[in-house]
C-alpha cells in the first residue's frame, strides 16, 4: 500500500526514518536558499596518461613489496600490500567490564576494474564493467566460502575528495571474521522485518518506491537506481534488484550485465550532474557469509558522493552531523528529480 506524501515533507524542517539503519535523518529542505560562501575544493585535473610508469596497479609496474603486476588485460586481483586486516590474527578476547577487544583477522584485496590508467566505471563500457562484477563474484564466492570469515565487503573509494590517491580505476574487499557495524546493523532491521512480515525488507521498500515513481532514477530489466527516502548524502543512492538475491553468488548471467549496465548509467549521470568526474564511496551490502541462508537479506550498492552544488562544493558531516543527527538542505525528491534529468550519454563524449 502507497500512502500520499504530505506537504511537510517538501516544505519545513522534519526528520526521516532510516529502517535499514534504525536510526533517523533530518531533512531541511527551506534552508536551500541560504547564501554559501564556504570552501570549494579544487575540481580534480584531468588524466590523461592510457598507462602512469609510476602507478603501482598499471599492467607491468613494480609495486611497493617488490611484486610485478602482471600485463593483465580486464581485471586484476591482488592482497593489497598495506592490509588492514591479517589472516593471522589471533581469535582472542579481552573483556574487563567497560574494555572489551577481539582479535579481528580478514583478508584485504584490490581489484584493479581496467589496464587503463585514465579510465572509471563512467567510462568503462558496459562488457568491461561486467567483468568487474565477475570478479566482484569471484571474490565473494572464494571469501564467503571460508569458515573464518563472516562479510566479505566490496567498495570503491573515488577522487581524491574521498581520500582516494590514485585515479587507476579500482575497488578493495575487506572480508573479516567480525560483521562491520553497518553490516550488524542492516541484519538486525532486516531480520526483524522478515520475522514479522515474512518478506524482505528491501523488496517491500522497492516495490513502494517504484508504485511512487518520485524517488526513482531509472531503473533496467532487473535493477532500479533510487534515492532513499531517507538518504543523507546530498546525491546518496541505492541500486536494488527486482528479484530476491541476497547475495554476489546467486546472480544469475543476464542479472550481471544488467548490474553492469546500472553501474555504467549511474556513473555517467553522476558525472554529468557538474560535468566533472564524480567523487563518491560505493559499496555493496549482501547476506554475511557465515553459512546461514538469510532470506531476509536483499543484495544492493550504496553510493555516497559527497558533493553538494558543484564539482567544487562539497558537504560537510559536522557539528550537529557529528553530535546529533545527519541532515541535508535539498530533499531527496529534488535530487532524484535533478539525477533523472541527466543524459545517459557521458558529457566528455558529446
Ligand atoms: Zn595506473
Ligand atoms: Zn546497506
Amino acid at each position: 500500500m502507497t500512502t500520499a506524501e504530505p506537504a511537510f515533507l517538501r516544505e519545513t524542517s522534519h526528520r526521516r526514518f532510516n529502517p535499514l539503519r534504525g536510526d533517523w535523518t533530518l531533512v531541511s529542505p527551506h534552508r536551500t536558499l541560504r547564501p554559501w560562501q564556504g570552501q570549494r575544493e579544487k575540481a580534480p585535473a584531468p588524466v590523461g596518461l592510457k598507462h602512469d610508469p609510476s602507478c603501482y596497479l598499471c599492467a607491468g609496474n613494480m609495486r611497493a613489496n617488490g611484486a610485478r603486476n602482471p600485463d593483465y588485460q580486464a581485471t586484476f586481483v591482488f592482497d593489497n600490500d598495506f592490509a588492514a586486516l591479517k589472516p593471522d590474527a589471533p581469535d582472542a578476547r579481552f573483556d574487563d567490564g567497560l574494555l572489551v577487544a577481539e582479535g579481528e583477522s580478514g583478508v584485504c584485496r584490490v581489484i584493479c576494474f581496467s589496464p587503463r590508467h585514465d579510465l572509471t566505471l563512467a567510462r568503462m563500457g558496459v562488457g568491461e564493467i561486467a567483468s568487474v562484477v565477475d570478479a566482484w563474484i569471484a571474490e565473494a564466492k572464494a571469501l564467503g566460502a571460508r569458515d573464518d570469515i563472516a562479510s566479505v565487503q566490496i567498495f570503491e573509494n573515488r577522487g581524491e575528495i574521498m581520500g582516494c590517491s590514485n585515479p587507476h580505476p579500482h575497488g578493495q574487499v575487506w572480508a573479516s571474521r567480525h560483521m562491520p557495524n553497518e553490516l550488524l546493523l542492516e541484519s538486525a532491521t532486516q531480520g526483524a522485518y522478515f520475522a514479522k512480515h515474512g518478506r524482505p525488507m528491501l523488496a517491500d521498500y522497492l516495490a513502494k518506491e517504484l508504485a511512487l515513481k518520485e524517488r526513482v532514477v531509472f531503473e533496467n530489466a532487473h535493477f532500479a537506481a533510487l534515492v532513499p527516502f531517507w538518504a543523507v548524502w546530498p546525491f546518496e543512492t541505492m541500486l536494488l534488484p527486482k528479484r530476491a538475491i541476497s547475495g554476489f553468488d546467486q546472480l544469475a548471467p543476464d542479472e550481471v550485465g544488467a548490474l553492469a549496465a546500472a553501474l555504467s548509467e549511474m556513473t555517467i549521470r553522476y558525472d554529468n550532474l557538474f560535468e566533472t568526474s564524480f567523487p563518491y564511496s560505493m559499496g555493496f551490502h549482501q547476506r554475511p557469509t557465515d553459512g546461514r541462508a538469510h532470506p531476509e537479506w536483499t543484495l544492493h550498492a550504496h553510493f555516497y558522493p559527497p558533493l553538494l552544488r558543484s564539482a567544487t562544493v562539497k558537504k560537510f558531516m559536522v557539528g550537529f552531523e557529528m553530535l546529533g543527527t545527519p541532515q541535508r538542505d535539498i530533499t531527496p525528491e529534488s535530487a532524484a528529480e535533478r539525477l533523472r534529468a541527466q543524459a545517459t550519454t557521458h558529457y566528455s563524449a558529446a
